[in-house]
C-alpha cells in the first residue's frame, strides 16, 4: 500500500472512517456515509427517475443542498450496531 491521502477523510455526521456505515461519499469539505445519510432524521434519498438536470447528488441519491444543511444543522448523529443488518440510531 502506498500512501493515499483521501483515505483521511471523517464523515460529518458520525466523525469516524467506520466501513460498516457503507460507502463515505466526499463532496468538497464534506463527507458522509451512505448509511448515516440514510438514517438522518431530515434526510431521504431521491429516486433516480425524480432527479432532474439541477439534482445535485451527494451520493446515493441524496440532494447536496440537504445533505450539507443537516450536517450544518451541528446534529451528532450516533449510530449503534446491535447485530450486522441492526441498526439504532439516536442524535444528540
Ligand atoms: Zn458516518
Amino acid at each position: 500500500m502506498t500512501g493515499d491521502m483521501t483515505t483521511e477523510r471523517r464523515c460529518d455526521f458520525c466523525h469516524t472512517e467506520d466501513d460498516n456505515l457503507g460507502e463515505l461519499y466526499v463532496h468538497g469539505k464534506y463527507a458522509a456515509h451512505y448509511k448515516c445519510m440514510l438514517y438522518s432524521s431530515g434526510l431521504y434519498q431521491v429516486d433516480e427517475s425524480e432527479q432532474d438536470d439541477t439534482f445535485d447528488d451527494f451520493g446515493g441519491g441524496f440532494a447536496t443542498g440537504l445533505v450539507i444543511k443537516e450536517i450544518k444543522r451541528g446534529k451528532r448523529l450516533v449510530i449503534i450496531i446491535l447485530k450486522p443488518f441492526l441498526y439504532m440510531c439516536i442524535t444528540i
